[in-house]
């Protein structure tokens, strides 16, 4: 038997081999195949496929799955151009042109739709994600940092970056990665997201920057970039201090230009010199692309690019891979060829007006209480109010609604607030006010069956794989 540690499905000891004759009966056969070792020989195409398809099968249902802010559904078009295009790669700019152009093309789109000056003057690239993009992000930030206080004789050895307690775990990464101190704001009930209260005493001559989250995980809230600029140009005027910002909009920038046009918090607010954001959340795209934009070349440090050949001339790359796929950036082009502004906004707007009806009515449940309605990205989370019961908790009511395939998590909030057990759902296209009517009815007698309960359900922990 074969207990791997630490592998997915400690649940269960799978067997050494993989036991065939009872799916397939052909002559000839394999009938059995090492499950964690290199098989010696080949097997049929159609065997393999057979293996790896209905191990797949047991994974939740994407559709259902309410965790993800990651595309889990796209039309029948997009997939036929994902199927003629799997083969490229992004980075043979040479011998794909045209999707290189089309990269291009996409980047110079979102510029203008986050309002950059001069989208001529701007530069961008595609990635992997928001976490490669938020890298690139930070790197920017302290390569920039790094020229200037050498330029001026002082000391690069102590670059510190400016985040709430709520960031994704890709800035911890970065800051963990690329040797800067992350200096985190902690949100607590006063201040659940960074909003420039006290950030004077955060920032200092070795701040590379700060983090502005439009759209935080936990809950969905947007972070005030116009506010977090304005504490810091009061910051300028009194110590001299000139510290930018860099946006994270991994979901929050595919939702804000279209449904909340008004808020301020891309380029036109002055301090913002970077923004990044996952085309495959909000920008409506499968896993993985992922999309970053510099105000200006000043912006990005020329240190940071390497430079490829492209039909003979020069194309400038700064991703941290190499080898990527093509095809997502296609698809990319693809939706914003399909759906324009107006597009995006109905889509969008679909979705928040789903999670505003999910929200309205999960906040008029006896049992609970909202953090967040799902007005700014569709994304809401609601605690249990305080004193209900001591019979069950978020956990369990997780629990009870994935026995109807629904994947709904708890999860502690973060840090100052980490006693506190929340329950998300992200509403993603795909999720119709259709199925959301059923999700409700769900969750509604889930509460009932819990409510019944003559005593506590017995619980081993009360752990939830967080997805962030
Ligand atoms: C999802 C997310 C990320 C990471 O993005 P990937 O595209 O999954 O790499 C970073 N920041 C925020 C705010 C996110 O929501």
């Amino acid at each position: 038997m074969a207990h791997r540690p630490g592998s997915p499905r400690r649940d269960i000891e799978f067997s050494d081999s993989i036991q065939l004759n009872t799916v397939f009966t052909r002559p000839g056969e394999a009938t059995e195949m090492p499950r964690f070792a290199l098989p010696e020989d080949q097997s049929l195409p159609e065997t393999a496929y057979q293996i790896v398809h209905d191990e797949a099968m047991l994974d939740g249902n994407a559709r259902l799955n309410l965790a993800t802010f990651v595309s889990t559904w796209m039309d029948d078009e997009a997939k036929k151009l994902y199927a003629e295009t799997v083969d490229k790669n992004m980075i043979d700019k040479d011998e794909y042109p045209m999707t290189a152009a089309i990269e291009d093309r996409c980047w110079r789109m979102i510029a203008d739709l986050w309002n950059a000056p001069v989208v001529d003057d701007a530069i961008g690239t595609s990635t992997v994600g928001s976490s490669e993009a938020c890298m690139l992000g930070g790197l920017a930030l302290k390569r920039s940092w790094q020229s200037r206080r050498k330029a001026q004789g002082l000391s690069t050895e102590k670059p510190n970056l400016v985040l709430s307690t709520a960031v994704q775990v890709c800035w911890e990464k970065f800051c963990n990665y690329f040797e800067v101190e992350p200096r985190y704001v902690p949100v607590n009930a006063d201040h659940l997201v960074l909003d420039g209260h006290d950030l004077e005493n955060y920032v200092d001559e070795n701040t590379i920057g700060v983090v502005a989250i439009l759209g935080q995980t936990f809950t969905g809230m947007y972070e005030p970039v116009a506010a977090i600029a304005a504490k810091l140009d009061d910051i300028e005027a009194s110590t001299g201090l000139d510290i930018k910002i860099h946006v994270d909009g991994a979901s929050g920038a595919m939702v804000a230009p279209f449904c909340q046009p008004d808020l301020e918090w891309d380029f036109r607010v002055e301090r913002v010199v970077s923004i990044n954001t996952s085309g495959h959340k909000f920008g409506l795209v499968y896993p993985g692309v992922g999309w970053v934009v510099w105000r200006d070349r000043a912006a990005l440090p020329e240190s940071l690019i390497f430079h490829v050949s492209y039909l003979g001339g020069d194309m400038p790359t700064f991703a941290l891979n190499f080898s990527r796929p093509g095809a997502q950036v296609l698809l990319q082009y693809y939706m914003f060829l399909r759906l324009g502004r107006e597009g995006y906004r109905q889509v969008q707007q679909g979705s928040l007006d789903v999670a505003q009806y999910l929200s309205g009515e999960i906040g008029q449940m006896k049992p609970f209480e909202l953090i967040s309605k799902g007005d700014t990205i569709p994304v809401f989370a609601w605690r249990l109010r305080e004193g209900y019961t001591d019979k069950w908790n978020l956990y369990d009511l997780s629990d009870r609604l994935r026995m109807r395939g629904w994947l709904v998590p708890a999860y502690p909030l973060a840090d100052d607030l980490a006693d506190l057990t929340v329950q998300r759902i992200v509403v993603r296209s795909g999720l119709s006010r259709d199925l959301a009517t059923v999700l409700l009815a769900d969750i509604k007698s889930e509460v009932d069956f819990l409510d019944r309960l003559e005593s506590p359900l017995p619980r081993e922990s009360a752990t939830s794989p967080f997805h962030h």
